[in-house]
């Protein structure tokens, strides 16, 4: 009794803990018994000639930046009501490390139920098909924006179709599910439209945790300068401006941020500050 009520006060309390963690998984609890699992795909860093002002007007002048920002690739296991959510997927790996990784938490593809894309980079969809272009996650749903499968379907869009495209189409072929911004998956599972990176771009939001992919590639710059836009942002002038909301609504709301460039385990607050923003990363309490 005396457990059960120590677990339900620190559930209640929203109270988190490690537990499976390796180099390249760390694992979350949350409140009501979420789970999220970060797995890193590969550590990274993204050089500053990538960014640049988009407003023009920034206190921060292109010379003065870091040579390079730390950044990874991340995708994200969330179990919640008792199914089993995939939150992109990595890039192509031949060798099948995002499966390698799955089975270290002992998952396996076919128990994966959702997959949830933020948008239809190859750094997000790449893991989803194997080396000879078949579905890694048979049983899984396949869930993004209808924005971004209309941006990147050659069916309706009539541009050809990248390699990895195609094959993620065919190999998935009757799981694919499009949304609207809003719409919810199940409930308290909600797509938000989050675009400028891509045509569809959105983030996922469950009680208060976000996954929200693209919206901010290094954050050791553009949280605190959210006017720099990564050259992989296709309309910088929206991109820039989902930033901005996205982290004034962030800062506000107090809720646990999962990037998919975010440094491995690419999870942290958004605070608000005198001048701007600065990201906190998330550090479980004990
Ligand atoms: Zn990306």
């Amino acid at each position: 009794m005396k457990l059960f009520t120590a677990v339900a006060a620190m559930l209640c309390a929203g109270a988190a803990a490690f537990a499976a963690d390796s180099a390249d998984v760390k694992e979350f609890t949350f409140a009501n018994d979420v789970k999220v699992y970060a797995i890193r795909d590969k550590a990274t860093t993204m050089k500053s000639s990538l960014f640049s002002d988009y407003t023009k007007t920034s206190s921060l002048k292109k010379d003065k930046l870091k040579p390079e920002y730390p950044a990874s690739v991340n995708c994200f296991v969330m179990r919640y009501n008792f199914k089993t959510y995939l939150i992109d997927a990595g890039n192509f790996d031949p060798k099948g490390s995002l499966v390698t990784k799955l089975a270290s938490i002992s998952i396996r593809p076919t128990a994966v139920d959702y997959i949830l894309l933020t948008h239809l980079h190859p750094d997000h969809v790449g893991g989803l098909v194997d080396k000879n272009g078949k579905a890694v996650f048979p049983n899984a749903k396949v869930y993004m924006s209808y924005e971004e499968w209309k941006h990147w379907n050659p069916i309706i869009a009539k541009q050809k179709p990248t390699e990895l495209l195609r094959q993620f189409r065919d190999a998935y072929n009757g799981r694919i599910q499009t949304l609207n911004f809003g719409e919810p998956i199940v409930p308290g599972l909600y797509a938000v439209k989050a675009v400028g990176h891509t045509p569809g771009h959105c983030y996922y939001r469950q009680g208060k945790l976000r996954f929200v992919g693209d919206v901010v590639h290094a954050v050791d710059l553009q949280i605190e300068h959210p006017e720099y836009c990564a050259s992989f942002d296709a309309d910088q002038k929206q991109a820039y401006q989902t930033r901005v909301s996205f982290l004034e609504t962030m800062s506000k709301e107090g809720n646990i941020v999962f990037g998919a460039h975010i440094p491995f385990p690419g999870a942290g607050y958004i605070m608000k500050e005198e001048k701007g923003y600065k990201f906190d990363p998330y550090q479980p309490k004990k």
